[in-house]
């Protein structure tokens, strides 16, 4: 009999590629999770085979109506909506308490590590998912936690090049010419499945999921030999200037930067390309989506 695995966040990035590749297979049937049923990305989930079931991770009693009769939870808190680290956390908590008293028995949880810990500098997108990572082990649930890399998809949005005067694409990201893994988020729900095809091997696992290393200058030279006339450099985008830039979470995402450069986070590429063979190159990920790149810096004034 198909088994049920309860997705959190299957109308955003994560979620929804783990949904997309759970539907695919037919040993397992997705419940999508969503504050909001009636939302368009819900009602297209519910199209493709996933039953929609509405649960909000700041209301426990949500999560264990939603969670009875699940095999599987696939995991993600969402830090950028409220920019809360203790709000994060507690929204784990619940959910590792509701998978727990549901009887799961894999939760797949997108966490990261400890900042603090490792590099001496608090990061509260990450410290708060390792604080959730110590719970789930805490009360004994059976899980495994999935460390994603950068989106390689960041590019096209949050993390998309200045054109300077000389009409060049700078990627101003400071993290100097370190290499710097990244995943494509909307495809790494295939490897996500390879984890839940194999419990025993993968609980009480962390997993670094990275489709790619390479520095600020390959990264560049890889979107000029694809999206040629288009220029590509690297910028000089310090983290002190990163960390002033005049939005919400900017200095968190500059220690972030700077803990990359530090190369105490753990990444492995050859345990992602065995979940998923097809775990995209950065190279074999921008070929793949070129049309989409070179509409959206065309765009970019
Ligand atoms: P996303 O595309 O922005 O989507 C957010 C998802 O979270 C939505 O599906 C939303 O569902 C769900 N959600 C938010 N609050 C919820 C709540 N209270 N209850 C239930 N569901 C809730 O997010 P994503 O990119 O997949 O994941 C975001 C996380 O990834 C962040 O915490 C970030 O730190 C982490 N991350 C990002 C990167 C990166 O390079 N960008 C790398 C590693 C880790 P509904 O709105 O439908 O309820």
């Amino acid at each position: 009999m198909a088994k049920v695995v309860a997705v959190f966040g299957a109308t955003g990035m994560q979620g929804g590629s783990v949904a997309r590749a759970l539907l695919k297979n037919s040993n397992y049937k997705v419940r999508a999770m969503t504050r909001n049923p009636d939302s368009s990305k819900a009602r297209k989930l519910n199209k493709s085979g996933a039953e929609v079931v509405k649960a909000d991770l700041d209301d426990k009693s949500s999560i264990d109506a939603a969670l009875t009769g699940c095999y599987g939870v696939f995991g993600v808190t969402n830090y950028w909506e409220y920019l809360d680290k203790s709000r994060e956390i507690q929204q784990g908590r619940n959910l590792a308490d509701a998978a727990k008293n549901a009887g799961v028995k894999h939760v797949v949880f997108s966490g990261l590590e400890n900042v603090k810990l490792l590099f001496g500098k608090s990061c509260q997108h990450f410290d708060g998912k390792w604080e959730i990572e110590e719970y789930m082990a805490e009360i004994g649930l059976p899980y495994t936690s999935v460390r994603y890399s950068e989106y390689m998809e960041n590019i096209l949005g949050d993390l998309k090049p200045i054109k300077g005067p000389d009409g060049v694409y700078y990627l101003d990201i400071p993290v100097g010419d370190h290499p710097i893994h990244s995943i494509s988020a909307g495809e790494a729900g295939v490897a996500i499945v390879s984890v839940f095809d194999n419990p025993s091997d993968y609980i009480g696992k962390k997993i670094g999921l990275s489709g790619d290393l390479s520095t600020l200058t390959e990264t560049a030279e890889v979107l000029t030999r694809h999206l040629s006339p288009l220029q590509f450099k690297p910028g000089n985008m310090t983290s002190e200037q990163f960390a002033s830039l005049d939005f919400p979470g900017a200095a968190d995402l500059a220690v972030m930067f700077e803990f990359y450069q530090s190369g105490k986070m753990v990444r492995d590429i050859e345990l992602t390309r065995k979940l998923d063979p097809n775990t995209k190159t950065w190279e074999q990920w921008v070929v793949a989506n070129r049309d989409q790149l070179m509409a959206t810096f065309k765009r970019i004034k």
